[in-house]
């Protein structure tokens, strides 16, 4: 600076314009920009250009959240648009036939239009041609989608939806797949980010459900929830604009190692917790008189319908402004609200 001080004084009266100059468009452009969504007779709107953040607790019963140490989760379903009494699919409350309800929007029986997927085993099957996911409707409208699961038979979605999800990573390890997910949000803009959280469901099988270990898994859970939920909060762009849901695809019966009983209330009973900018803090089904809470019931697919987390996919392709996922039939309306 000192050598054009002296030797090229126009050239920095010339700069020094220039930057006055592009200091006073930043001004007036920021003004501008922050003053456009700006409503002032509804200042809590939901995000102008958002983007989500599923996250799926494998095997969180919803007794678990209020009886396990889940502060992050209990601050998100107090803070955000939530239901304990959300419900797995009817047919199966088992981990890949329930996953694909959420990306697909679908029943599992494939007999009344469901994806099919019956299996819960890592195999080369594949979810059947026809059925497309939220990944096809993000990816045709040319947005992006990222999925971190903890377990191998997940990459039957990168199969079946191929070319569909940009970042695909397994990692059985929690810490090192949440390490990936913050990495990857802070590094990418995705419309979706898919957390797959496998720590409960692990220790179910291995220690029983309720037991210390489980307890400790749901603990792990929250922990890694955190961890995410702060990423979003210390950025400016991500607080502005992320919706994070959080749901379950079963839970699981106390001091017992399986959780394959459809027609038990500790196997089909979980949370749903919808959470962001402009996200009433209300229950679900208080702000969405076209769902009904199913007491303690598992209520058949005719008739009122309970949040469901097949609810999941066209929650999101809502949020997103894209259409629903074609030839789904959970929220095929795009009417599950959240907001007052
Ligand atoms: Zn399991």
């Amino acid at each position: 600076m000192s050598n054009l001080e002296a030797g090229k004084p126009g050239v920095v009266r010339l700069a020094t314009a220039a930057l006055v100059a592009l200091v006073v468009a930043l001004v007036v452009g920021a003004f501008w920009f922050t003053g456009r969504g700006a409503d002032p007779a509804s200042p809590e709107t939901l995000p102008k250009n958002p983007r989500v953040i599923v996250i799926s607790m494998d095997g969180l019963a919803s007794y678990a959240v209020t009886r396990a140490q889940m502060p992050v989760l209990t601050r998100l379903r107090t803070g955000g648009a939530s239901t304990l009494n959300a419900r797995t699919a009817v047919e199966r409350t088992v981990t890949l036939p329930n996953h694909t309800g959420m990306v697909t929007g679908r029943k599992i029986d494939a007999a009344v239009g469901g994806h099919g997927v019956t299996w819960n085993v890592a195999s080369a099957r594949n979810v059947r041609a026809d059925v497309p996911s939220v990944f096809t409707v993000i990816h045709a409208a040319g947005g992006q989608s990222a999925v971190f699961v903890g377990k191998g038979k997940f990459r039957m979605w990168k199969r079946s939806w191929p070319g569909t999800i940009d970042r695909f990573a397994v990692e059985a390890d929690l810490p090192a797949l949440t390490d990936a997910v913050l990495a990857d949000l802070g590094a990418q803009r995705r419309d979706l980010t898919f957390f797959h959280i496998a720590a409960p469901d692990v220790a179910g099988h291995a220690s029983g459900w309720d037991s210390p270990a489980y307890d400790a898994a749901v603990t792990a859970s929250d922990r890694a929830l955190g961890k995410v939920v702060k990423a979003v909060e210390s950025d400016p762009d991500l607080a502005r604009d992320t919706i994070i849901v959080v749901t379950a695809d079963h839970g699981g019966p106390p001091g017992l190692k399986d959780h394959g009983d459809a027609t038990a209330l500790v196997d089909f009973q979980i949370p749903f917790v919808v959470w962001g900018p402009g996200v009433a803090a209300r229950d679900l089904y208080d702000i969405n008189p076209d769902y009904t809470d199913p007491g303690d019931a598992q209520p058949s697919y005719d008739g009122p319908q309970p949040v469901r987390n097949a609810a999941v996919a066209n929650l999101v392709t809502g949020l997103l402004g894209l259409d629903p996922v074609p030839g789904s039939q959970i929220d095929l309306r795009q009417d599950l609200g959240v907001v007052e």
